[in-house]
């Protein structure tokens, strides 16, 4: 690319970062990064009845946690009404704009008609064929008009990202409203105005802007300015294929966060709905999704989102993270859990390190450490019910009995000291090694599943093991 890149996502604050808005944010910032551009974000906050500046943080927090910033200053168009304005009566001042003065009802009925015709509404033009002398008396009588652009003969063609040449009647387009009749701007007037004053050079958009797009070029056409190269980026499905929203419950991404997805792995699964890197390899890194993102490689087709595939995303970005990137996260869920404190947590940094490198093989999301782990940290003897009925009995005491001796006495405190420790127990005493693995790991975790228990044994280190051996038998023994 000649010049490198400026584009944007454009979030209205209508509601919380939904996950489609979160995908064409991610194609933009990785269309920029690649190719050494800048991304900006621009707040769409016109709708006063629509937008709550209450979540416009919210927004930039879920954007921020992804990994996502704008690169200049933010945009709110509440903040560029003036300039809208100016720009609307300098279209009128053209030509390019015109006055109508359509009411309620005439268009109710333009519409009503279109509908007996089994056409799609149109407006009429009438506000075209008004004479200078008509539109005088109009104004002198404080009538209320709107603005019109007016959209040329011919035909509209443009040449998107992602589905290649597409082409429009321009009779099937209409005479968009530009301004309302209080002077303010409409949406398309004020995205263009914006687009071009932002010097955007792509605009990458879900594929339901199209219709708005064929709009927008000639508001560019009318003001003189370069038109943008556009890119319509699929919708986003849910499994029964129906458009992901809301209201049918589904989440937004904070919600996904606090549900203990990694970042990593909701930005690589999101990048994956509409886009290809044309191998078989799905999981990636940010970085590695920067070097290889081609915009030739969009897809045209719907995509789906899956939960069950995110989880498994979570599942591998886990694996692949580093110990200390996990680190923070980790210990937030046990705070937020009430297991321990802050400080309680950075005093146990090392024990938390060898938890999570510990269990991490079987957690699919970051609450999974709690779930799988807090026993690193305490140990309350509430044993899994079913396994201790099974595996907690009589016999087992003078196994552990004895195994907890001679681990005590071991020179070395290693896999597979402690291994061979327990096949000997196993052999004098002439049970399967089964026998004592079970009421081991009940006794040191309360759990009958988890890591390989040498593995185990030795991450919780000598006295841990020792100490919980020991009062296991004890409670066993009526103690
Ligand atoms: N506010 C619009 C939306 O959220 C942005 C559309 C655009 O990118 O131009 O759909």
């Amino acid at each position: 690319m000649a010049t490198p890149p400026r584009v944007r996502i454009a979030p209205s604050p209508s509601g919380y970062l939904h996950v489609g808005t979160a995908r064409t944010a991610i194609f933009n910032w990785l269309f920029a990064r690649h190719h050494g551009g800048q991304f900006l974000i621009r707040i769409e906050d016109t709708d006063a009845e629509r937008s709550d500046p209450a979540l416009v943080d919210p927004i930039l927090d879920a954007l921020r946690w992804l990994g996502i910033e704008s690169d200049e200053e933010l945009v709110f168009q509440s903040s560029r009404k003036d300039r809208y304005a100016e720009l609307a009566q300098q279209l009128l001042a053209s030509g390019h704009a015109y006055r109508c003065f359509a009411t309620p009802e005439e268009l109710e009925e333009m519409r009503n008609q279109a509908r007996a015709e089994k056409r799609p509404p149109m407006y009429d033009r009438r506000g075209l064929r008004l004479t200078d002398d008509e539109v005088a008396a109009n104004l002198a009588a404080a009538k209320p008009h709107v603005l019109r652009l007016r959209i040329p003969d011919g035909e509209t063609t443009f040449d998107d990202m992602v589905a290649g040449p597409i082409t429009r009647q321009n009779k099937d387009i209409e005479d968009l409203i530009i301004a309302r009749s209080d002077g303010s701007a409409t949406y398309n007037l004020a995205v263009v105005i914006d687009d071009h004053e932002m010097g955007m050079s792509h605009v990458i958009r879900g594929n339901d802007h199209i219709s708005n797009t064929f709009k927008q070029i000639h508001l560019y056409q009318a003001f003189g300015w370069e038109v943008p190269r556009f890119g319509h980026v699929p919708l986003i499905l849910r499994p029964d294929k129906k458009k992901v929203s809301k209201r049918l419950g589904d989440k937004d991404v904070g919600e996904y966060r606090h549900d203990g997805i990694l970042p990593e792995a909701m930005f690589n699964y999101l990048c994956l709905l509409g886009w290809s890197p044309k191998t078989d390899r799905e999981h990636y890194t940010v970085d590695e999704l920067v070097t290889i993102f081609d915009d030739a490689n969009f897809n045209a087709s719907n995509a789906v989102f899956d939960e069950d595939k995110l989880s498994a995303f979570n599942k591998a970005h886990i694996q692949l993270a580093d110990v200390d990137v996990l680190l923070p996260r980790v210990v937030r869920e046990y705070v937020s859990a009430g297991i321990m404190t802050e400080a309680s947590a950075s005093d146990q940094t090392e024990r938390f390190r060898t938890m999570i490198a510990t269990v991490r093989e079987r957690t699919r999301r970051l609450s999974d450490f709690v779930s799988l782990g807090s026993y690193f940290f305490s140990f309350d003897y509430t044993y899994d019910e079913k396994g201790s009925a099974k595996h907690l009995t009589a016999e087992a005491v003078p196994l552990l009995t004895e195994f907890g001796t001679r681990l005590a006495a071991l020179d070395r405190f290693d896999e597979p000291s402690v291994e061979q420790v327990l096949s000997e127990v196993a052999e004098e005493r002439g049970v399967k090694r089964a026998q004592l693995i079970h009421p081991t790991r009940l006794a040191v975790s309360g759990m009958t599943v988890g890591p390989s228990l040498f593995t185990l044994l030795v991450a919780l280190g000598r006295e841990t093991v020792i100490e919980r051996v020991k009062k296991t038998v004890a409670i066993l023994s009526g103690g």
